[in-house]
């Protein structure tokens, strides 16, 4: 018997795979590392001093996560967003991703609703858990934002509309790196409600909208959106795994016994001393509050240089409005490229890496077709410990 036939056609997530490929190339060559997506900043030092503090807790925690940071996370939420998050509904896990796929692998089955582009690691977990995936592609032209219309025709035209229908949304997005505007919200909320939509609502980088203006679908859909989010962007600590995930008050009696029945057979707990620092960034001290204040001012500030600078060249890029990406569309350099035998996106990245020493990621990598000639680019290749006391002078210098 050969093992090979009965495994599945899961790869190794591309976003991990272009930092893999950008160290081999250093070693020969310069890089330009906008490929992987990390934050560049160091961990507040008030939270960082707490993980160190609490080294020797070691006992399991709750499987639903520690109380208090149960209660520091959804207070810090409910200040922030204007949402009703509370302790109760709140699960705490090694990351938003998991617990994104936790959500998927509760349903025995689903049609899940992506955005094309979208973050990379949805669908793969879509497919892992046995659902059926649909994309809905959406263009520069509407800054990479999903319409109310849009939304409306599939939902209309579906074919099994008693399955459950789980829509992921992601904003401020991973590769947009746009947003949604309220009235966008309402309308996207007016859609889901009429067709009793499910949203995982990813926002993951809500804290670090540019302007601090980031609204939470839970506002206008309340009913039916879970939402996921942690530390890993806003407080610079993507390593320590700790994601949070909000269950609504009408889904939560079905759903929390659910996902916890998935948290206590698969992961059990995030780590402890994880947990007691979470705590302190959550309670978000006058240290932090400055701290994410000053990551806004670099992410804008950088970002907003990069995409004039893209969009002066000819190649469109949509101003960024939160998180950390681009998504520049080299849609009006096709003549060009197609002159040197490129003609989808992964052949440009391709060339931009080998020859160029640019690490980009493809748009295939986020569901878009190959001949779009859009790629994402990442912008925190720069000293973060440095742009979180540089002035406006120093940080153009970055
Ligand atoms: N969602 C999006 C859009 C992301 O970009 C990422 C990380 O890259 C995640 C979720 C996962 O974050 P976490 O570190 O909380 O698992």
């Amino acid at each position: 018997m050969s093992v090979d036939d009965f495994l599945r056609p899961i790869n190794h997530s591309e976003t991990l795979l272009i930092n893999e490929r950008s160290d081999t190339l250093e070693q020969s060559r310069r890089v330009f590392r906008f490929g992987f997506g990390q934050s560049p900043f160091p961990v507040p030092a008030s939270v960082s001093t707490v993980l160190a503090d609490n080294a020797a807790a070691k006992g399991y925690m709750p499987v639903q996560g520690w109380r208090p940071l149960r209660e520091a996370a959804a207070a810090f939420h409910r200040a922030q967003d204007g949402v009703d998050w509370q302790p109760e509904r709140l699960l705490v896990g090694p990351g938003s991703k998991l617990l994104i796929y936790a959500v998927m692998a509760a349903f025995t089955e689903a049609d899940v609703l992506l955005v094309s582009p979208s973050w990379v690691s949805y669908e793969p977990q879509a497919r892992l858990a046995g659902h059926d995936v649909h994309r809905l592609q959406t263009s520069a032209d509407t800054e990479w934002r999903l319409t109310a219309e849009q939304l409306d025709r599939f939902c209309v035209a579906r074919a099994q509309p008693q399955r459950p229908l789980i829509l992921v949304l992601n904003y401020p997005g991973n590769p947009s790196g746009t947003t949604y505007t309220e009235a966008e919200l309402e309308a996207l909320a007016s859609v889901l409600r009429q067709h009793g939509v499910l949203v995982i609502s990813d926002e993951i980088y809500g804290m670090l909208h540019h302007t601090g203006e980031h609204r939470s679908l839970a506002r206008y859909y309340p009913e039916g959106t879970l939402v996921t989010g942690g530390l890993s962007k806003w407080c610079g600590a993507g390593g320590w795994r700790l994601g949070v995930l909000h269950v609504p008050e009408a889904l939560a009696p079905a759903m929390m016994p659910r996902l916890l029945g998935v948290a206590s057979e698969t992961w059990s707990c995030v780590t402890s001393p994880v947990q007691h620092a979470a705590e302190v960034a959550y309670a978000f001290g006058p240290e932090v509050q400055q701290y994410v204040e000053q990551e806004r001012v670099v992410l804008s500030h950088i970002g907003n240089r990069a995409a004039e600078a893209l969009n002066e060249a000819g190649v469109k890029t949509a101003a960024p409005q939160g998180g950390f990406y681009l998504f520049p569309d080299f849609d009006g350099w096709r003549g060009v490229l197609a002159e040197r035998g490129i003609e989808t996106a992964d052949q440009l990245c391709e060339r931009l890496l080998t020859e160029a020493g640019v690490a980009l990621l493809p748009g295939t990598a986020f569901g878009m077709p190959a001949d779009a000639l859009a790629a994402r680019l990442s912008y925190v290749n720069f000293d973060g410990s440095a742009a979180l006391s540089a002035d406006e002078a120093e940080l153009g210098r970055l």
